[in-house]
């Protein structure tokens, strides 16, 4: 098969790694980065450029789209998969994926544990949110924050008041989430590919911080999860509609709680902490689903 990666860099981590999963099956892998992609989205045969070039049609794409680039990268695999291409995560699924305040409402409307959130937009209604998601201490996040940056931790309702009031007032979007104590500063990142918890690790947060992020000093190891936490990761990432999904889950008094659901999960904490070789099962995935014109996205034949 041909394989589009579209990721920025090909020396990154998971972009190597794909690419020998890739090889090692031998499949035809392409680097493409989507920053330097364009398009003609009136033509009637729909196309990706790339630095000059017509690329050629591919039988599937890994989509690796960062935060920042999520508006972009999605248009461009929209093209990809209007050319019939099979997207191992479809555009529209990334897109809400990366709603953080949209992906909860859809994962609460499912019936899936998550913390106690709040969202409101005038300052005049910060006392009553705080009091309707269960007081201080309280997490306030940025809604467009990532790895662990804009996550908060407010101790009392005085400082949670101060907070929300500040980030009000520089315009940001913000939720207001119940603190869980009792994760102890540690998550679970599960894995998902297709139906399957394929890999789980436990990130624990440094002394003295609450974020476990490892990019925040956190250290990962190989934990076993539970069967109602598997089952919880699988029904997540099924509700975003994301084939590949890492599902952050904090282990509470009442059972998991899903924080977040990620559409392009880094593979290299995850292949260290468990020794598995989730690339390699990332292009299994591929090799038994992908057909052309799989998606909801049509093209023009
Ligand atoms: P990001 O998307 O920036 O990583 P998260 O919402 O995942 O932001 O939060 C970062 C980290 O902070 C999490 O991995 C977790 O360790 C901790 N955390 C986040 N929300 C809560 C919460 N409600 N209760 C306890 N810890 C939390």
């Amino acid at each position: 098969m041909k394989i589009a990666i579209l990721s920025r860099n090909k020396n990154l981590y998971s972009t190597r790694r794909l690419v020998e999963a890739c090889e090692q099956r031998g499949h035809d892998a392409m680097v493409v980065d989507v920053l330097r992609s364009y398009m003609n989205i009136a033509s009637s045969k729909p196309e990706v450029h790339f630095k000059g070039e017509n690329l050629p049609s591919v039988d599937a794409v890994i989509p690796r789209i960062g935060a920042s680039v999520t508006f972009y990268g999605t248009a461009v695999l929209r093209q990809f998969e209007m050319m019939g291409a099979f997207p191992l995560c479809e555009s529209v699924a990334i897109s809400r994926s990366r709603d953080k305040l949209r992906s909860l409402q859809l994962m609460a409307r499912k019936g899936i544990g998550m913390p106690n959130t709040g969202f409101a937009h005038n300052p005049d209604d910060i006392g009553d949110l705080i009091k309707m998601v269960g007081g201080a201490p309280l997490v306030i996040k940025l809604l467009e924050g990532t790895q662990g940056i804009g996550v908060v931790l407010a101790e009392t309702k005085k400082a949670a008041e101060s907070v929300i009031e500040a980030f009000m007032g520089l315009k940001a979007n913000i939720l207001v989430q119940e603190y869980i104590k009792e994760a102890g500063g540690a998550d679970i990142r599960c894995l998902v590919i297709g139906d399957k918890v394929v890999a789980a690790m436990k990130r624990q947060a440094q002394a003295g911080e609450f974020r476990s992020n490892l990019h925040r000093g956190g250290s990962a190891t190989l934990i076993k999860i539970t069967p109602t936490e598997r089952a919880t990761a699988i029904k997540a990432a099924k509700v975003m509609g994301l084939s590949v999904a890492g599902v952050d889950i904090l282990r509470s008094e009442r059972g998991p709680l899903v924080m977040e659901v990620n559409s392009s999960p880094g593979l290299e904490g995850i292949e260290n902490a468990t020794g598995k070789d989730v690339a390699g099962m990332i292009i299994d995935y591929i090799e038994k689903n992908a057909k052309p014109h799989k998606t909801r996205t049509k093209g023009k034949g």
